[in-house]
């Protein structure tokens, strides 16, 4: 299993970040992804990802933040991104739910990231929120010079999958398609194996049992056990493609377990 999607740096886990790390090689995670969402966090996540196998980083601004990015941050940015534990840019994208920042500074912010990960020719983490259309239509005008990338916690329906598909893009599904009546779990059980990657967004969207309470990485295997039942299929069997998935798409090499 491999958690695609984390923020070990959020202070929900300065008292016990090691032992997370450890509890979710316990629980056969084998290799994690830790997500920028600013400058100081994906120097966090470089950090982190050096000082642990089977540990990774993306580094970027999140849409959020996008009114930080300045040439200097983006410099700093792309020289985070030459570490090779960096398996991506992101997180990236739109976000017009918040707003926290305008939403052409946000554009701008994006398109700059696209501009990084094109030179760095990595993978992009992208996220979107009530800003589909949009992240779809600037992503399109990168899509042929990218490594592809992730439309993280997908919020789409089948449609707005097939969209993310023609661009070469995966979909990741977290904790809430293990929630009851929740339509992702429907949009999971529609779109192709092939085309999924799993997460846990930790600290964040905990998935059912322990919803209600902080995520970590191990519980990822709940999203896998999830998809299994949804998709009709042995849980090895999802979890060997999805892992297949995941790795070819960041180039994982480097495991917990060597
Ligand atoms: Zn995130």
């Amino acid at each position: 299993m491999i958690d695609s999607h984390c923020h070990l740096d959020f202070k929900q886990f300065e008292q016990n970040r090691s032992e997370a790390i450890e509890n979710a090689h316990a629980a056969g995670v084998e290799s994690i992804i830790n997500i920028g969402t600013d400058l100081e966090s994906s120097k966090f996540s470089v950090n982190l990802a050096r000082a642990n196998a089977g540990v990774y980083a993306a580094v970027g601004v999140h849409p959020h933040d996008a009114s930080t990015v300045t040439d200097t941050l983006l410099a700093q940015i792309g020289e985070l991104a030459s570490d090779p534990k960096v398996v991506a840019i992101g997180e990236i994208g739109l976000d017009y739910y918040r707003d926290r920042s305008p939403r052409d500074i946000q554009r701008k912010a994006f398109r700059a990231q696209l501009n990084l990960a094109v030179e760095s020719q990595l993978p992009i983490v992208i996220h979107t929120r009530e800003s589909f259309d949009d992240t779809v239509e600037i992503v399109r005008e990168y899509a042929s010079s990218l490594r592809g990338g992730v439309f993280h916690c997908f919020p789409g329906d089948a449609a707005q999958a097939e969209a993310v598909f023609d661009l070469g893009f995966h979909v990741s599904f977290g904790g809430i398609i293990t929630f009851p009546k929740a339509n992702m779990a429907r949009t999971a059980s529609q779109v192709p194996i092939d085309k999924i990657i799993l997460e846990t967004d930790a600290p964040f969207l905990t998935p059912v049992p322990h919803r209600g309470k902080t995520n970590y990485p191990e519980y990822v295997k709940h999203v896998y056990r999830k998809l299994a039942e949804l998709k009709e299929m042995p849980a090895a069997e999802v979890e060997k493609r999805v892992d297949r998935n995941c790795q070819k798409l960041f180039g994982l090499v480097d495991t917990f377990g060597g």
